[in-house]
């Protein structure tokens, strides 16, 4: 693909990110360097290459940090636990964190998903 079609592409908040019924997060893989990224992206944070695929991500992880989120956009009850992991693979994901009091640093997770697409979060992290 070439950067300009590349730029063409949906804006990074309208690609999917997530598929529910399939049980994956979405990202990109760059054809240049091999960097991964989530959400997928049109041109290489790394490279600057535009050659970039939809791939499906690993759903297993490790958690580097989590925090308490007392102010949330609309439809999210608070408090709620947002955690930053590495997926296997090494991409780096911020989602929900449900099951916190079982879990630290170097925890391992799993992503799972909501049974329906009304429900928010659409996906979280939960223990292994
Ligand atoms: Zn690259």
């Amino acid at each position: 693909m070439e950067l300009m079609e590349a730029l063409a592409q949906p804006n990074v908040s309208a690609r999917r990110r997530f598929d529910r019924t399939k049980g994956v997060l979405l990202g990109s893989e760059c054809g240049g360097c091999g960097l991964r990224s989530w959400p997928g992206r049109s041109v290489c944070s790394r490279c600057g290459s535009a050659d970039l695929a939809e791939v499906e991500l690993a759903g297993e992880a490790i958690l580097i940090s989590s925090t308490r989120v007392w102010v949330a956009r609309p439809g999210l009850d608070v408090p709620y636990m947002l955690a930053q992991v590495w997926l296997a693979g090494g991409v780096r994901v911020f989602g929900h964190l449900r099951g916190r009091s079982e879990v630290r640093a170097g925890s391992a997770l799993r992503v799972a998903f909501a049974t329906n697409s009304a429900e928010e979060p659409q996906f979280w992290f939960e223990p292994a």
